[in-house]
């Protein structure tokens, strides 16, 4: 097949999950850089639109947005299909939509647990089911599922949420060999502490809990990662662009940690 070398994502149909903001805003911006159509699903409108437009203006590619809550299955296939019929069968999902709530263990009811995995697990359980079809189809795809370094060790007091992200690194190794032979790769991205609003988030509740200044938790926070900073939303894009390549097609079933140095398997 020719490549447009200025372009080489041209041929492409992304869905970013949680594509609004943080992460997702970053991968979609990247795919979009390499001239890949992006489609841009999670539950605020209005993020969803303004990010839409930014990447409309500085990519010069086609943007879809669709609202819905990857809780909700049905919900999943109408936005999958909707941005489905205005830019094509997607060619890559990058399951990134998450939240990382914390609760010590003995606080962590049964809603609690629910909760975090309908969104962390079974958001991108929906999202796979609805894009892998085509993927199948067309005999090539990318699926990226945006764990985290939770997903390959643990932590105190996000017992649901190390579950829920060693899950799905657990899903991406298991679907990665049932797709071996079709085309599809399937990967996990598992960054470090990175500049967001969730960490900012996380940061808040911190100082809330402990009452400790906001350089201290910072400090605490960067020093899990021994090059001693938080990660940057492009580090984690890059990442998955590169998974996304043709030349990246028998990385497969693997756990890309983006860390620092936090772990060294
Ligand atoms: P943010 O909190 O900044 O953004 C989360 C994104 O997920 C938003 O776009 C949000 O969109 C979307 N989202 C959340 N819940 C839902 C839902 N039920 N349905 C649809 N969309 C949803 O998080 P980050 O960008 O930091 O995180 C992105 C991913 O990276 C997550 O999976 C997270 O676990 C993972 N990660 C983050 C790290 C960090 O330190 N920040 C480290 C390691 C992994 P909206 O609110 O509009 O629905």
């Amino acid at each position: 097949m020719e490549m447009n070398t200025k372009a080489p994502f041209a041929r492409h149909h992304a869905i970013v999950t949680g594509g609004g903001r943080g992460i997702g805003a970053a991968i979609a911006e990247a795919l979009a850089r390499l001239g890949a159509s992006v489609s841009l699903i999670g539950r605020n409108t209005e993020v969803l639109q303004a990010t839409a437009d930014r990447i409309i203006k500085e990519c010069g590619v086609k943007v879809a947005t669709a609202p819905a809550d990857v809780t909700d299955e049905a919900a999943v296939r109408k936005a999958i299909s909707t941005v489905s019929s205005v830019l094509g069968a997607p060619t890559i999902l990058v399951n990134n939509a998450g939240v990382a709530l914390s609760a010590p263990f003995l606080k962590s009811d049964s809603a609690f647990w629910r909760k975090v995995f309908d969104i962390d697990l079974m958001g991108a359980v929906y999202c796979t089911q609805a894009v892998l079809p085509a993927m199948l189809e067309s005999k090539w795809g990318r699926v990226i599922n945006i764990a985290s370094t939770a997903g390959v060790k643990g932590s105190a007091y996000i017992t649901t949420y190390c579950a829920a992200k060693h899950a799905m690194i657990g899903l991406t190794r298991a679907l990665a060999i049932e797709t071996a032979r079709t085309g599809v790769t399937v990967n996990a991205v598992c960054p470090g502490y990175t500049d967001t609003d969730m960490t900012a988030q996380n940061i808040a509740n911190i100082m809330k809990k402990t009452g400790r200044s906001r350089e201290e938790v910072i400090a605490s926070l960067v020093a899990q990662n021994p090059q001693g900073r938080l990660i940057q939303p492009a580090e984690v894009a890059d990442t998955v662009t590169w998974l996304c390549g043709d030349n990246a097609a028998s990385v497969t079933g693997q756990s890309v940690i983006i860390a620092g140095g936090e772990i060294t398997p």
